[in-house]
């Protein structure tokens, strides 16, 4: 499929709009949700311009989903999650809204969530468990 560089998620990476991040290195770039499904509603992109999962380069993929598992560990330790929701909607008829692959890690059950890209979060919140998360980070690594 092909990649629209506008999308929300392209210009985040740019530093064309605002983002609250966890966690960035060269390839891959984590930050929070701004309509969370629940506390601590984190999202973990690639850089390589990709719209779905089957678009990604594998390498990337694989790559994504080692910094996929970190986040979640540091989710688990900052949230005292007992459990995590990771959700990747490829395709609008999946329900993706956003066209630049990304990987949601939601600590809730699935059936406790609150419905998808629906609402703002309060920001005040969403930095405070931002921080939680960078300092689990900071504490795992
Ligand atoms: P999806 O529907 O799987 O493409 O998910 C897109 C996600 O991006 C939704 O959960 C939205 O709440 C979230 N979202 C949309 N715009 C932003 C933004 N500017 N910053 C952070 N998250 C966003």
């Amino acid at each position: 499929m092909s990649y629209d560089d506008q999308n929300i998620f392209a210009k985040i990476l740019r530093g064309e709009i605002p983002s609250i991040k966890v966690y960035e290195d060269d390839r891959v770039l984590a930050f929070m949700d701004i309509m969370p499904q629940a506390d601590g509603h984190t999202l973990v992109i690639p850089k390589a311009s990709a719209v779905t999962l089957l678009d990604l380069d594998p390498a990337e993929a694989a790559y994504t989903i080692q910094i996929v598992q970190k986040i979640a560990r540091a989710i688990e330790k900052a949230f005292d999650a007992k459990g995590i929701v990771l959700m990747q909607l490829s395709g609008a008829a999946a329900g993706q809204t956003v066209p630049h692959v990304h990987f949601h890690l939601i600590p809730s059950s699935i059936h406790q969530m609150r419905t998808h890209a629906a609402q703002m979060g309060d920001q005040v919140a969403i930095t405070q468990h931002a921080e939680k998360i960078k300092a689990a980070l900071a504490e795992i690594d």
